[in-house]
């Protein structure tokens, strides 16, 4: 494999996010790595893709700065680019979590478990396995007998915590996420809440995957990314099992697609035969809305032929 794919983040106080995004573009178009990088004031989050010898010139640069001297890469093999364009943005934060009363992982934030801890506690009893992702991320892929919060997006799992855990804040807490940045703020809210004992998987699924000793046990499916590659695989012990089910008809599916109204946009695990039949769509009225774009790219491949 010729190429990587590098995770990063930290919370760290950047002075000037705009002249600093200004940098770091430059810096990215002269090394040619591509990508998505969030800065705000409270630090930074990252995904870049590019060669081998490019994504080693990036990780060295970047420690060069007193800020990241200590930045913890998270490097995958890759066959090819996993972006195909660069977009380095200004944000208010680096996830969006939206509290009214936002949490310094700095300040606060749960107990770092390794990997292996973070297994080990898993077979602990009475202890809650809550998956700090959207259920479009669960429904791919999760830890055996995690929780599955109702919620799509980020910013609204404050909310759900409230509604359904509030019951619960003397169980230990063993939360999780793609790569460790989500849980850095959300569980330095569930301390803030009132849970006692709150865990974090440190580097998160993915440095679970990698990790020569549990080789991602106890996971089942894939995981979900938010690049080019849609999913990859993380359970390296036992034969991959598919937890994903097609929207539509229950089988077994792995495909995400994005619903066909424009105006929608809800990912939904489809087969084939149900994308062609329901025209992409996860409802009526989205299959109906007049900018569909399955119907819309069927009308064009129609065009082609006649
Ligand atoms: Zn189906
Ligand atoms: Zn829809």
């Amino acid at each position: 494999m010729k190429y990587q794919v590098l995770l990063y983040y930290k919370y760290v106080h950047i002075e000037e996010p705009a002249v600093f995004m200004e940098e770091h573009r430059a810096f990215c178009e002269r090394i040619g790595v591509m990508g998505r990088i969030y800065v705000a004031h409270e630090g930074i989050n990252g995904t870049v893709s590019g060669t081998v010898e490019q994504t080693q010139q990036y990780m060295k640069e970047m420690r060069e700065d007193p800020r990241f001297s200590d930045l913890i890469f998270k490097v995958e093999p890759s066959d090819e680019h996993a972006f195909k364009k660069l977009k380095v943005k200004v944000k208010p934060e680096i996830v969006n979590l939206h509290l009214e009363d936002d949490v310094d992982p700095n300040q606060l934030t749960g107990k770092h478990l390794s990997p292996k801890e973070f297994y080990e506690a898993m077979q602990e009893e009475d202890v809650i396995i809550l998956d700090a992702r959207n259920t479009y991320e669960y429904d791919l892929g999760h830890f055996k007998n995690a929780i599955r919060p109702d919620v799509e997006t980020f910013r609204d799992l404050p909310q759900w915590v409230r509604e359904n855990l509030a019951d619960r804040k003397d169980k230990k807490i063993l939360t999780y996420c793609t790569g460790g940045i989500r849980c850095e703020k959300f569980s330095g809210f569930l301390l803030k809440e009132g849970f006692e004992d709150v865990s974090q998987l440190n580097g998160g699924i993915v440095t679970y995957g990698y990790d020569e000793e549990v080789k991602g046990k106890h996971w089942d499916g894939k995981l979900y990314v938010f690049d080019e590659r849609i999913s990859v695989p993380v359970n390296r012990t036992e034969e991959a099992n598919v937890v994903g089910k097609c929207y539509y008809c229950d089988q077994p599916e792995e495909r995400y697609v994005k619903c066909g109204n424009p105006d929608c946009n809800k990912h939904l695990l489809l087969c084939e035969d149900c994308e062609h039949e329901h025209v992409r769509s996860c409802s009526q009225e989205c299959a109906e809305h007049p900018r569909n774009r399955y119907v819309k790219e069927q009308e064009n491949k129609e065009e082609v032929q006649l």
